[in-house]
């Protein structure tokens, strides 16, 4: 017989969570779980969840025989899209953004309907989808995520629900406050009846009762609509962690992607969904396709929702800012910017002298020393400025003396570096004063070095002439 755990019986644990507690109790034998052990040709089918591969696999290739006979009817075909839009959004905006993420809040005439058109998607209840859901996002790509696209895309489509799971390695999530919503509890507890009636009773009766189509009413109102819904929302779990753009944090597999949008009624800007799940949003350009946030914004003018939950822009905008500024990061290492200054050597200036002497064109510009003989011959300047400056400090040459170099020029210069310059140079005081040599500077979040345009060492601060006042 059914029996219902009451919330009042589950203990939370020290971070707030508590342990999924099935309102129906199961025989809790010590035997090790089937999903635990390996597959052998004697237990293969001890796998397998035959339950579900009834409802998700078996009854569809029915269905797909008995279409074949069937001829489609004008208004089955209307109406089975109809129904196709309202079960959907039962999954996206009342199991998903209001259910399992609390992103608002419904009436309880929007609730029933949720839950009724839910049930007419084949998913679960509300109760069993949000709790796996919730593990999914509070577990993302790990052991604990009941759907790891890690596991593999068609695991993650649909191997998890076909081969059967331990239901103690799935995340621990909390569902206290579902168990106290009374229209979550009776979709649970009446759950089978429920979806049979609204999966393909109801069609049935529809198009039997409006137009006579008893037949085409099941195949395509019924089965074939239910199977559709079931592989658009599959997606969101495999295609939305598989393609696309990754614009607000890239650490984990959730992407953002048109097409999925499209497939999923706008469940498909995932990678925005993972970092903000409490914005009943996904979508947050007007232009972006997501049906599910225009529903429940309606439904909000309609008075049939209420608190809609939204991150502050200026959240949004930092995330993205910090994702950009990682790319460019990575984009900063792949480019020479020359030796760093801190493993560089350091040079007298004798022996700086010496060695222009002798035929190698060093420059010291900054109080670093540059080997510009290969450049020589490639100066747009052209080679006599640049020869006059081999063997000198060309500090000031080089910074508006002759020419005020640009931006461009100095990042050049930076690669044909070969030494630090001794002799009171700032660069070399500030090597020899820090405890390991070692000259601060300046680091992106990969650690590498960077400098920005215009900061080289080699940029000194144009002298202004000294105008006497007297
Ligand atoms: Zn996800
Ligand atoms: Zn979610």
């Amino acid at each position: 017989m059914v029996s219902e755990a009451k919330t009042s019986e589950v203990a939370p644990f020290n971070d707030g969570t508590t342990d999924y507690v099935p309102l129906r109790k199961k025989d809790n034998s010590n035997k090790p779980h089937i999903a635990d052990q390996p597959f052998t040709w004697s237990n293969w089918h001890k796998h397998i969840n035959w339950l579900n591969c009834t409802f998700i696999l078996f009854i569809p290739v029915l269905g797909c025989i008995g279409a074949y006979h069937t001829p489609l009817q004008l208004y089955t075909a209307i109406f089975a899209v109809l129904y196709y839009v309202n079960a959907g959004l039962g999954i996206t905006a009342g199991y998903h953004r209001c259910w399992a993420h609390s992103s608002y809040k419904a009436t309880l005439p929007l609730k029933i309907y949720l839950a009724a058109a839910g049930a007419g998607a084949g998913q679960g209840s509300i109760r069993w989808w949000s709790r796996g859901h919730r593990s999914h996002h509070r577990y993302t790509d790990t052991e604990k995520d009941p759907y790891s696209v890690r596991k593999g895309f068609w695991y993650s489509h649909i191997g998890w629900m076909v081969i059967k799971q331990n239901p103690k390695r799935i995340g621990r999530t909390d569902v206290t406050d579902l168990d106290a919503d009374p229209v979550v509890v009776w979709q649970h507890t009446n759950y089978i009846k429920s979806a049979l009636f609204m999966c393909l009773i109801f069609p049935t009766l529809v198009c039997g009762l409006g137009w006579g189509d008893w037949f085409g009413g099941l195949i395509y109102g019924g089965i074939l609509r239910v199977f559709f819904i079931q592989q658009a929302t599959f997606c969101v779990n495999s295609l939305a962690h598989w393609i696309g753009e990754q614009p607000f944090d890239d650490r984990n597999s959730p992407r953002d992607h048109v097409i999925t949008a499209f497939v999923t009624l706008g469940e498909g800007y995932h990678n925005f969904h993972h970092e903000f799940p409490s914005d009943y949003r996904n979508a947050i350009q007007w232009w972006q396709y997501d049906p599910t946030k225009w529903s429940i914004w309606l439904w909000k003018k309609l008075g049939l929702a209420y608190d809609l939950k939204q991150f502050r822009q200026n959240e949004i905008e930092k995330g993205r800012i910090q994702q950009l500024q990682k790319k460019l990061d990575q984009k900063r290492a792949t480019l020479d910017w020359g030796i760093p200054l801190d493993q560089l050597p350091v040079m007298d200036w004798d022996n700086f002298v010496t060695e222009a002497k002798n035929g190698r064109a060093l420059v010291a510009i900054g109080g670093v020393i540059h080997d510009i003989t290969s450049f020589i011959k490639e100066h747009p300047g052209g080679k006599s400025f640049i020869n006059s400056a081999v063997g000198k400090d060309a500090t000031a040459i080089f910074n508006g003396g002759v020419y005020n170099h640009s931006n461009a020029a100095h990042n050049l210069l930076s690669t044909m570096r070969v030494a630090v310059l001794r002799g009171g140079c700032e660069v070399e005081i500030w090597k020899r004063s820090l405890p390991d040599g070692k000259i601060p500077t300046l680091t992106d979040s990969s650690g590498q070095h960077y400098i920005r345009a215009g900061d080289q060492i080699t940029r000194t601060v144009r002298l202004v002439p000294m105008v006497s006042s007297t």
